[in-house]
């Protein structure tokens, strides 16, 4: 209960604001004293003391105000306790929403915990803002942020996995050879809800089928139930914890990854046959080197003439013919993929997406001399049925791949981490920020008209 507008501008329930002073360096200091109902009351016995034995001032460490930093001075009573049965001889007032001997006032803390957790901010740029260590504002931002992301994730319909490097790889030069050798190279495994907006709902260390399956293991088998298709990169270990710990899930491929294994073939068949036509690698005036990028593009993005220029320049000769075969390859391993509801428009069928690969392995069968195209072909036979899970239901991993990318962000902002729980707290909370952030509105541009106004003294 504020009394004064200053003390209700200032803003801590319990103080009454006496006396503010801004200094010409930008600092305003603020001179308040206890105004609290049981501040005078003996912390041991209860008992309301009117004794007082000592004025004291103590400066907790306040928030700025627009920019500037705040002195608060609070000058409180020292009083003796009047109940001759007590213990204690002497304590000072004190206000529920400062804690006994607190140094900064809450509010502080929960501005540090708030701009770390909320906006993005590192905690020691939050302690220096706010003038207190950069323990304290870790502190108060793990407190804030373990009791959000301590309750269970709520059930999730399409599960994503993926994995990102914690830090750098650390080698060390062997004494006896005078190889590299591999001393420690981190790596994070992350879990993602695709069809929700819960974010990052978790993490776990390491990036082995068993540290995988081990995170999964540990959810409740009612939330894993609810699991009906996992979305993953083409990577072998993915795939065996999720068979292990999720037998009923569906599992798709993230479509991105089959097409840029597609488009990595065609320009190593390119970079083949061109050292076999020059007897060395490509370069700027040869014909090939000139079609790199439009190799690259997606058929439909190419206009007719570049079209013919692809066609014109890979007609001339068996090297320009085996690029021309691997890029038709990519194209139509790309049409089986292109069947997806996303593009089309309509659900595909099982059987149209099957015919259209086969008619890609058909193509690859017929052009066996080609290493590179046979290589591919076995891949995706290998992973065919993860894909077409993928364009039955269009469940891509993207979303994990764009929280993968705020974690790496979050680790260059802290310039690394030293420790792999606080990185992971960190970095979950940046990948949940999403879900916490109230919809933006915008201000209201209607005038209010005042109804009731303060009169002014005197
Ligand atoms: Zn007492």
């Amino acid at each position: 209960m504020f009394y004064d507008t200053a003390s209700a501008l200032f803003g801590v329930a319990g103080l009454r604001v006496t006396d503010a002073d801004p200094r010409p360096d930008g600092v305003v200091e603020v001179w308040a004293v206890t105004d609290c109902a049981g501040a005078a009351c003996c912390p041991d016995c209860g008992a309301e003391s009117s004794r007082v034995h000592e004025m004291v001032a103590c400066r907790p460490r306040d928030v700025r105000r627009a920019g500037g930093q705040v002195e608060l001075n609070w000058v409180k009573c020292r009083l003796k306790c009047e109940n001759g049965e007590c213990g204690r001889k002497t304590f000072t007032e004190r206000i529920p929403v400062v804690p006994p001997g607190a140094r900064v006032l809450p509010r502080v803390k929960d501005q540090c915990a708030g701009e770390v957790a909320d906006r993005g901010i590192p905690p020691a740029e939050a302690a220096r803002h706010a003038g207190v260590s950069w323990p304290v504002a870790h502190a108060a931002f793990a407190a804030r942020a373990d009791a959000v992301l301590g309750s269970p994730p709520a059930p999730v319909a399409h599960l994503g996995i993926d994995e990102h490097r914690r830090g750098r790889p650390r080698w060390e030069t062997d004494p006896g050879t005078g190889e590299y050798r591999l001393l420690a190279d981190r790596w994070h495994v992350n879990f993602c809800d695709l069809s929700g907006a819960q974010g990052m709902i978790g993490q776990v260390e390491g990036r082995t089928a068993d540290d995988t399956a081990y995170w999964l293991a540990l959810a409740p088998p009612a939330w894993r139930d609810r699991i009906e298709v996992v979305a993953i990169d083409m990577c072998a270990i993915f795939l065996s914890a999720v068979r292990r710990t999720l037998p009923r899930a569906q599992v798709a491929v993230d479509l991105f990854h089959v097409v840029q294994l597609a488009v990595k073939a065609a320009a190593d068949v390119r970079r083949r046959a061109t050292r076999e036509k020059y007897g060395r690698r490509g370069r700027e005036g040869d014909p090939e080197y000139g079609l790199k990028g439009l190799l690259n593009r997606n058929l439909e993005s190419l206009s007719p003439e570049q079209f013919w220029k692809v066609i014109e320049t890979l007609d001339g000769d068996a090297h320009g013919q085996q690029i021309a075969i691997a890029w038709i390859a990519k194209e139509k391993l790309r049409a089986a993929l292109n069947l997806r509801k996303r593009i089309t428009r309509s659900q595909p069928c099982e059987r149209q997406v099957r015919d259209r690969l086969f008619t890609f392995y058909d193509w690859c069968a017929a052009h066996e001399d080609i290493p590179e195209l046979v290589t591919l072909a076995k891949t995706i036979a290998r992973w065919e049925q993860q894909i077409v899970t993928a364009v039955l239901t269009g469940v891509t991993n993207a979303a994990t791949e764009s929280l993968n990318r705020i974690a790496k962000l979050e680790a260059r902002l802290a310039y690394g981490f030293r420790n792999p729980a606080s990185q992971r707290r960190r970095v979950q909370i940046a990948c949940t920020r999403g879900k916490r952030r109230p919809p933006r509105t915008a201000t209201s541009r209607t005038k209010r008209t005042v109804t009731k106004q303060k009169q002014t003294p005197g």
